[in-house]
């Protein structure tokens, strides 16, 4: 569904993304993990182009993605993110908050956003929440609500960069398990987390990247297990 092929990129001398080959097939969850600074946001955001790169070919579902444009901004609109600050508006009700891009991007009638809303809300386990603010919500809710959001544009695949690193340690399992739930129903997942459970538990494969490479890609059984290189060995043994 997403393949990323030969991909480079700089912040000036900075390589921050070197020879990047990645494929993700339709329904498969990827984690990306890694020391900081290695790029995994980079790849998130260069999987929707919201950066440019200077090399390489970045393809969805078949389409290569364009440097710019109209097309690009459709075949954007097909992959959802969910960021570490959740980034609701906080004028806007939750329920507003989700109907937002649909009927803004996509022109779909107000009532029948607001149908999918509650029933994407209901999804998150929000339902009795939609007329609330953001701000009247804890965390662990407002990053469900970004969620509903970003599924609410039917996305073909969903990229999440650290959904949890900002939350207090009794809303992350929350989070996660929502997360898990749309791993069974098929989504297609790219994962940057640290959270190894989920990686163990919901991955189809580890990716793990180093200085802005991918040095392992594997089945998180023998990532786990049996981790090959000494860059993953020694994060391996400082996080676990
Ligand atoms: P973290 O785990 O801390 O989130 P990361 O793996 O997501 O790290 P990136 O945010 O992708 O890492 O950053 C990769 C490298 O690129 C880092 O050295 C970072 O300082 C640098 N970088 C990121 N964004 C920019 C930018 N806009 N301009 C210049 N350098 C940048
Ligand atoms: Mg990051």
């Amino acid at each position: 569904l997403i393949e990323l092929r030969g991909v480079n990129k700089r912040y000036g001398e900075l390589h921050v993304l070197r020879d990047i080959d990645l494929t993700v097939g339709q329904g498969e969850v990827v984690v990306v993990i890694g020391p900081s600074g290695s790029g995994k946001s980079t790849l998130c955001r260069t999987i929707n182009r919201l950066e440019t790169v200077e090399s390489g070919t970045i393809t969805l579902a078949g389409h290569p993605l364009p440097a710019e444009g109209k097309e690009l901004a459709r075949l954007r609109t097909e992959v959802g993110m969910v960021f570490q600050s959740f980034n609701l508006f906080a004028h806007k009700t939750v329920l507003a908050n989700v109907m937002l891009a649909p009927v803004k991007v996509r022109g779909k009638k107000k009532n029948e956003a607001m149908t999918r809303a509650r029933e994407l809300l209901g999804r998150v386990g929000l339902a009795e929440h939609a007329a609330k603010y953001p701000a009247q919500l804890s965390g662990g809710q407002q990053q469900r609500v970004a969620i509903a959001r970003a599924l609410a544009m039917d996305p073909r695949a969903l990229l999440f960069d650290e959904p949890t690193s900002a939350l207090d340690p009794e809303m992350i399992s929350e989070v996660l398990e929502v997360m898990q739930q749309l791993a069974r129903d098929g989504m297609t997942m790219v994962v940057v987390t640290h959270e190894m459970g989920f990686a163990r538990s919901a991955a189809n494969r580890v990716v793990f990247m180093a200085d802005g490479q991918i040095v392992e890609d594997r089945t998180p059984e023998g990532f786990f297990t049996a981790p090959e290189s000494a860059r993953a060995k020694d994060f391996l043994s400082k996080i676990l």
